[in-house]
């Protein structure tokens, strides 16, 4: 009933009337792209193979669903240096992308914001998706070459789930809600259409950029500058030094799923499902 629910208020969120008939910047990638990446902080970090016959169970689920079965998964501990804990991340053997480039970009991203994530997952490549986030577990699943403006998006799906009130999200309460009505324009075209979580989400872009530098690249001619002040300035005051600032060391970390046999395939089981819409519950 619950994801009966979910999917019914997500399949609302998807025909949702825009919200501003302005928007700061409609793609949001081609104005952040190459400015957060620019600004970000390289964390040195270290690379280890696990020995084929074991994965973490959320990634055998994942990876299943997208037909990448168990024995397929490579795992690895990804240890950088503003953490004593890994990341165990997966990856399919015939995903697009490679361990190594997905590693860097992850390691961009504050610490604070890495510490949202359970298990960064490169999966295999089959439509069109690049990069998806799984609020209810903390998952966080790489499907494409995704630019590192795509993990602050994604990572801020999860800080709107589960950085205030754990399952209650952020972008749906008056303090966000207010801020957006408020506002003049929305921040992006996939923000102002697709509902309130990808508004967050696309603002979580540009709350990084601007937490670390100050700055904002030029609005769109036919925007304002200033016109998304209220959700910049809310989502800095209730979150901007605990997730968006570089610094500090890992925090509040989720466990790691548990580690089961690449061989048991009849006992992988979908888990922690409920309020996920599909696959992945937000891209
Ligand atoms: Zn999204």
């Amino acid at each position: 009933m619950k994801q009966f629910a979910a999917a019914l208020f997500l399949a609302s969120t998807v025909v949702a009337q825009p919200f501003h008939s302005m928007v700061a910047y409609p793609d949001l990638g081609s104005y952040f792209d190459g400015p957060i990446q620019a600004a970000s902080v390289w964390v040195p970090h270290t690379v280890v193979q696990w020995p084929a016959g074991s994965l973490p169970s959320s990634c055998a689920v994942q990876m299943a669903s997208r037909g990448c079965s168990p024995s397929q998964v490579q795992v690895y501990n990804v240890t950088y240096e503003d953490c004593d804990r890994p990341w165990v991340f997966c990856r399919c053997e015939n995903a697009p992308v490679h361990i190594g480039r997905t590693a860097d970009l992850f390691g961009r991203l504050p610490v604070h914001m890495r510490s949202m994530v359970r298990h960064p997952m490169i999966v295999p490549n089959p439509n069109s998706n690049c990069c998806c986030a799984a609020p209810d577990d903390g998952d966080l699943m790489v499907a494409g070459d995704c630019p590192m403006s795509i993990f602050a998006h994604e990572v801020g799906h999860l800080i709107d789930n589960r950085g205030d009130v754990f399952g209650q999200d952020y972008s749906s309460k008056a303090a966000f809600v207010n801020a957006l009505a408020t506002d003049t324009c929305s921040i992006s075209n996939y923000g102002n259409t697709a509902g309130r979580h990808e508004e967050f989400a696309e603002m979580s872009v540009v709350v990084l950029y601007n937490m670390n530098t100050g700055l904002l690249p030029a609005v769109a001619p036919s925007a304002t500058t200033g016109c998304f002040d209220n959700q910049l300035n809310t989502i800095k005051t209730r979150f901007g030094s605990q997730y968006y600032a570089y610094g500090g060391t890992c925090v509040n970390r989720a466990a790691d799923s548990p580690t089961v046999s690449a061989s048991l395939r009849a006992r992988v089981r979908r888990e922690h499902l409920v309020g996920r819409s599909g696959w992945c519950r937000f891209n």
